[in-house]
């Protein structure tokens, strides 16, 4: 197969190769290569004739795991607008922040999500939108949105110049600031990304994976979805991930290739129903998203008997992964994250931007056809987290004398909690605007399926009484659930150092401390 132009390509390219097989499969609905090609044409159609969707425009996706996310994508590939593609987790506020900071034009919702959407709308919180569709429910007919089906008639896109350096999508990650920053990913990453999947996992058209991660991130929509539309494989995709419906699926369709966050094997190995199953289709297992524990491996490699198991890592900035672990090496390399996937440029720097020895640990930087242009607006953090074509991921990594990565420690204050990642200030910010808080900083408490918590440390103001119920609820209103602190810790100062930055490893210790109490 030749490398394809861009998305589109891509996508014909499997259609011509296998028409007829199965791409999506999802709540027993079975859709061929074609049938998925026919639907992006018409969606791209109808966007293009009736409501002016035009190259280069914002297409809004606040969309839980489904059909329509696929087909929106294909036809935002067709048209070359961009796929803005929302957590569906995050609050109102963060809504309205990235849909007005993107300035998407359209936004697709379903029922599960358009709640908010009404409750923005109400607000006239997003003037630059001109038309909201409502993916098909069974119940509500919203006179206020156009419904999905609408996108579905005839009509026809004219050929549109879409190359692989334009702009696919655009994905908001947490900031340093405290503001998303949106990382504009492009045809040419996501299908660079794509084909390294293929080349070092050796997937096929005979490849069947199951989607339980959300599609609104990279693992999901690159590293699984778009992975599949390249090889002619297909994608059964969860809505969202149940682990008694995940284990009965993996061995009902025979799925043979797996991708999750640690968090999800996790969850997936203590079911009780985990040794009804068979499992025997599986062939290949990948994790990425955050480190996996060595007890999970090792359960995993006795569940999974023979099935190698492939780290992956990478970012959103990376459009997925960054570095990969070969078959041949992923016993004996256990605890790296692989070696950098083909043309990647991967280097670990010291505090002064100087290249360090092998096994010395500093910053990682990756550059490649992967790593993503820019951030959407911002030329603060483009200019922060952009260096000779490098990005710089904020963790600290060393390198062996066989060129393998290992993921050492974070330099970003950031919290990992199952894969999803939390910038501590944006807490901080919200634990700052209660009125009792007079200062107050987050860290990550370790936990057993998660991997890291949040948990907050706050000083109280003089006189002020406060208890643990309340300072959630405030963040619970405001931010999405995964931030909300697992554990909040009064304390009557925080640990700060001379220059008066608080010092967070002192807050770990002190966490390991009381947290162990609980
Ligand atoms: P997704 O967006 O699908 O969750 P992701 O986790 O690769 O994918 P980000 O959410 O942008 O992307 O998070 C990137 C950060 O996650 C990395 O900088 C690193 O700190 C951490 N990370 C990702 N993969 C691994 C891994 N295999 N091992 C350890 N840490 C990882």
């Amino acid at each position: 197969k030749n490398r394809p132009k861009n998305l589109t390509d891509m996508l014909r390219q499997s259609v011509e190769s296998y028409p007829q097989r199965e791409a999506l499969v999802m709540n027993g609905r079975r859709i061929t290569y074609l049938q998925l090609w026919e639907k992006a044409e018409r969606m791209a159609g109808n966007l293009y004739v009736f409501y002016g969707v035009r190259k280069g425009d914002r297409i809004a996706l606040l969309l839980s795991n489904s059909l329509e996310f696929v087909y929106a994508i294909f036809a935002c590939a067709r048209l070359g607008a961009i796929a803005v593609t929302l957590n569906t987790r995050l609050k109102e506020d963060e809504l309205s922040y990235m849909l007005n900071h993107s300035g998407a034009k359209v936004l697709i919702t379903d029922e599960e999500n358009v709640a908010k959407i009404d409750h923005l709308r109400k607000e006239l919180a997003l003037p630059g939108i001109s038309h909201f569709f409502l993916t098909a429910g069974e119940t509500t007919l919203n006179q206020d949105y156009l419904p999905f089906e609408i996108l579905e008639q005839k009509a026809l896109a004219p050929d549109t110049e879409v190359s692989e350096d334009d702009a696919l999508f655009i994905m908001y990650t947490s900031g340093t600031t405290g503001l998303p920053k949106g990382a504009i990913g492009s045809h040419l990453g996501a299908i660079h990304s794509a084909m390294n999947y293929e080349m070092v996992l050796k997937t096929t058209h005979q490849t069947k994976t199951l989607i339980a991660v959300p599609l609104f991130h990279v693992t999901g929509l690159i590293g699984q979805l778009l992975h599949m539309i390249r090889v002619g494989g297909t994608s059964v995709i969860m809505k969202r991930f149940k682990s008694e419906l995940f284990i009965r699926l993996i061995s009902e369709e025979n799925i043979t290739f797996l991708f999750n966050v640690p968090a999800i094997y996790v969850m997936m190995l203590a079911h009780p129903d985990f040794p009804k199953y068979n499992y025997h289709s599986v062939n290949c297992i990948a994790y990425g998203g955050a480190p996996m524990s060595e007890d999970t491996i090792s359960a995993l490699q006795k569940a999974f008997p023979g099935v190698y198991l492939h780290n992956a890592y990478g970012a959103t900035e990376t459009s997925s992964p960054a570095t990969l672990m070969p078959q041949v090496y992923a016993k004996s390399k256990m605890h790296s994250v692989g070696l950098p996937v083909p043309v990647a440029d991967v280097k670990v720097v010291d505090s002064e931007g100087n290249p360090c020895r092998i096994g010395e640990v500093g910053e990682l930087l990756i550059k490649g056809p992967m790593v993503v242009e820019g951030y959407w607006d911002n030329e603060e953090a483009n200019r922060k987290s952009f260096i000779d074509g490098y990005w710089r991921s904020g963790d600290m990594a060393k390198m062996d004398e066989d060129g393998f990565v290992y993921i050492m420690d974070r330099m970003k204050d950031m919290i990992n909690r199952g894969g999803e990642k939390i910038f501590s200030v944006e807490v901080e910010n919200v634990l700052y605007n209660h009125p009792k808080v007079l200062e107050a900083a987050v860290v990550g408490a370790p936990h057993d399926i998660y991997g890291e918590v949040v948990a907050a440390f706050i000083v109280p103001k003089a006189g002020a009484v406060v208890n643990e119920e309340e300072i959630r609820g405030f963040v619970a209103e405001r931010l999405a659930d995964y931030k909300v602190p697992a554990y909040v810790e009064f304390i009557s100062e925080l640990p700060r150092n001379p220059g008066g930055k608080v010092i967070k490893t002192k807050l770990k210790e002190l966490w390991s401390k009381s947290g162990s109490n609980r």
